[in-house]
């Protein structure tokens, strides 16, 4: 239903300024199943899902959500993400709780660092809505309160390391803390030398759009570079809410990225991608990545087989558009990190010419040069400028 619509029916009381209002959002989330059933009716499935699922992890739909979610079909994509099914709280044989093995990354309570340049800041357990597929549940499931203290030493230990030349602001969702409280974290990483990037990781444009004020979008675009990394999952989510939070970052001046999550049965189909992905580019949004789930407890009904995923990005690598087309990208468990997979390009390596497969499978050979030396001279007398 249009908010304006939705409001009107079951918040009657409230202004459009107010349901426009991110504070009045978060204070006006549904955070127990009975409230939910104000709404709309819930399956049994999903009854039983929110009782089983209610002693691992929370639930929350602020008003925005609830006004986008189909009360009559059970497989919208905003109530599958947002609704816990019974299967969350099965636990099937090589599920994790540390899917990703971080816990030996963490050098301090609010730091991962798994990749040397890269360090991952958690600036909250609290999100607007809690993702049912979400990978890091055990942060995110409530009693792991993160602030000054935890960031005070996050930060020590990042102008420790010389070598962290980018800082990802994570969680929970960074967009709930009030802008000066966020601002003076990013003040004080922009006042380490060797802190180049900063990576803001939000899905606040999907879940609770109203955060992306402009006076919230000026101050990001004043710590450039810094980029938004969003997690935008289905088209349906791409509303023109939605779309007005991406346009006022991208205005601003801050480049939006996208990373979606290939959920089975929510988005894991060729056609739905294809309209993701250019749903994004429309709104300026770069896809980045399409994650594989990760082997997360309570999220193996997610799973796909990873070569549907590699599948999908042959059948899309065929029609959309390269800016379009994210990397397909498996975590490895138990602390491998990040590995992109690609449809198989290469059909056999050659000295003289390499035998290649095109997304529509034919082949075609490419002739390798007569020179293999490839090493550039210039190298021995140029030296990186210092900032
Ligand atoms: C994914 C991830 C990053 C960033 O990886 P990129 O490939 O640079 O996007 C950094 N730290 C952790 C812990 C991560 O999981």
């Amino acid at each position: 239903m249009p908010s304006p619509s939705f409001r009107r029916r079951y918040f009657p009381q409230a202004s459009a300024k107010q349901w426009g209002d991110w504070r009045w959002q978060m204070q006006n989330a549904v955070q127990h199943w009975e409230a939910l059933e104000r709404f709309f009716p819930l399956t049994p499935e999903e009854r039983a899902g929110c009782l089983a699922a209610q002693k691992h992890f929370r639930l929350r739909l602020t008003p925005y959500v609830l006004s986008l979610v189909d009360p009559h079909h059970p497989s919208c994509p905003i109530r599958r993400q947002a609704i816990p099914l019974p299967q969350e709280a099965h636990c099937i044989p090589g599920d994790l709780e540390d899917p990703l093995g971080e816990e030996k990354y963490r050098p301090v309570r609010a730091l991962l660092h798994r990749y040397a340049d890269r360090a991952l800041l958690l600036c909250t357990d609290a999100c607007p809505m809690y993702c049912r597929h979400c990978t890091r549940r055990r942060l995110t499931r409530g009693g792991n309160p993160l602030g000054e203290g935890e960031w005070a030493r996050a930060l020590d230990y990042i102008r420790a390391n010389p070598g962290i030349r980018e800082v990802i602001l994570s969680g929970g969702e960074p967009g709930l803390l009030a802008d000066e409280v966020l601002e003076g974290l990013l003040k004080r990483l922009r006042d380490i030398k060797h802190v180049e990037i900063i990576r803001l990781g939000s899905r606040s444009p999907v879940t609770l759009p109203m955060r992306i004020t402009p006076p919230f979008a000026r101050m990001l675009r004043r710590y450039a570079p810094l980029f938004v990394v969003t997690h935008f999952n289905h088209p349906k989510e791409v509303t023109p809410e939605a779309q007005r939070a991406c346009a006022r970052l991208v205005d601003a001046g801050v480049p939006v990225e996208n990373q979606a999550v290939l959920l089975r049965g929510l988005n894991s189909s060729a056609r739905i991608l294809e309209a993701l992905f250019l749903a994004c580019l429309r709104m300026r949004v770069r896809p980045y990545y399409l994650h594989q789930m990760d082997v997360a407890q309570g999220a193996g009904h997610w799973r796909t087989p990873l070569r549907w995923g590699v599948g999908l990005m042959q059948e899309l690598g065929a029609r959309v558009s390269g800016l379009a087309l994210p990397a397909f990208a498996v975590d490895l468990p138990g602390g491998g990190g990040k590995l992109r997979l690609a449809p198989e390009g290469v059909v056999a390596w050659g000295e003289k010419e390499t035998l290649l497969k095109n997304p529509e499978g034919r082949h075609y050979s490419y002739p390798e040069p007569l020179e293999d030396d490839c090493h550039c001279p210039y190298d021995a007398i140029w030296t990186a400028p210092s900032h």
